[in-house]
């Protein structure tokens, strides 16, 4: 009778809060909101959120997805900006051609949009920290005239600025990491000691639970695993937070994408999830471990979170 192999042991900490913030549960409940009242299909410019699994849902319940407005019929159906936010451009275009559409804009990325205008109506000079190209930089920079805002991403793209000309101010993409980015702020200040900040920050509440929940935890493990996609600003952020603390850190779609051989020798592993990230793709994180490990599982809280933003208005009103 051959004994059957006994699995490794593995300590598995849940990092908490992880997954959906109050923006992306807004986000994907509008989608799912319209097309209960208008039924499908709903077209949502852009990946409404930053998942593949979220968006493949909704593409079966007769969700379009474009990347232009022109791709949207003149009609009835309603057409979904995405979480991130859009340009102005985009909004004159919808109007030009008479589309009905629906803003999903997360009320924390509204917020850095007034901020920017704010110090653009003030005459100021106005650097955005963020990542270039990504949709949540484009509809920010998008709101003022082309060449109102620098976009700065690291040190020394502050130092190539030009010297100070006046007034000055800074805004932030919302899921930076707090630790470049306040790296990044003092090389501001150095360079522009009377540079404006933003009223209260920038970095957005979940963003910034979750990169100190993924802290904390990876400072108790070997390895740690970011349940997240690859173009999910947040996600690359937890995954970078991890490494810092000089854990091997992975980014994984779902449990598919595990690499299991850098897990080779770990006896503790701490798991997180972007703000995208549905938790049901955590769950099946957790079943992969338990197949190959004799896993004891943790829940690591550094906060709680009990912020909800009400869907916009046309959606409360409409039975
Ligand atoms: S990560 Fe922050 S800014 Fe982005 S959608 Fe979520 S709550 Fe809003």
């Amino acid at each position: 009778m051959s004994a059957t192999p006994t699995r490794p042991s593995l300590r598995v900490i849940l990092c908490a809060p992880r997954g959906f913030c109050a923006g992306v549960v807004r986000a994907i409940d509008i989608v799912e909101r319209a097309l209960q009242i208008y039924g499908p299909p709903v077209y949502v410019r852009h990946e409404i959120v930053h998942n593949k699994c979220v968006v493949e849902t909704l593409r079966a319940k007769g969700v379009v997805f474009i990347e232009e407005l022109k791709e949207a019929p003149q009609g009835k159906q309603p057409v979904i900006f995405s979480a991130h936010g859009v340009a102005k451009a985009v909004l004159e275009e919808a109007k030009a051609r008479d589309l009905f559409t629906i803003d999903a804009t997360c009320p924390l990325v509204t917020k850095v949009h007034r901020e920017a205008q704010a110090h653009f109506k003030r005459g100021r000079r106005i650097i955005l920290i963020g990542h270039g190209g990504h949709p949540e930089v484009i509809g920010t920079m998008g709101q003022l005239p082309p060449g109102a805002v620098a976009l700065v991403g690291s040190i020394e793209d502050v130092e190539a600025l030009a010297p100070d000309g006046g007034d000055i101010g800074y805004v932030t993409q919302t899921t930076l990491s707090m630790d470049d980015t306040l790296e990044i702020v003092a090389a501001l200040k150095r360079r522009f000691p009377s540079i404006h900040a933003p009223p209260m920050e920038d970095i957005c509440y979940a963003t910034t639970n979750r990169q100190e929940a993924a802290k904390a935890a990876a400072r108790q493990v070997e390895a740690v695993i970011v349940v997240g996609a690859a173009n999910s600003s947040n996600s690359q952020r937890l995954r970078e937070v991890a490494e810092r603390e000089g854990r091997a850190a992975q980014l994984v779609a779902d449990a598919r994408a595990i690499d299991w051989r850098a897990l080779e020798g770990v006896r503790s592993i701490a798991v997180t999830a972007g703000a995208s990230a549905p938790e049901a793709l955590v769950d099946r994180i957790v079943e992969a471990l338990g197949e190959r490990y004799a896993i004891t599982l943790e829940t690591l809280t550094t906060a709680s979170e009990s912020r909800a933003f009400p869907l916009p208005h046309i959606l409360r009103e409409t039975v």
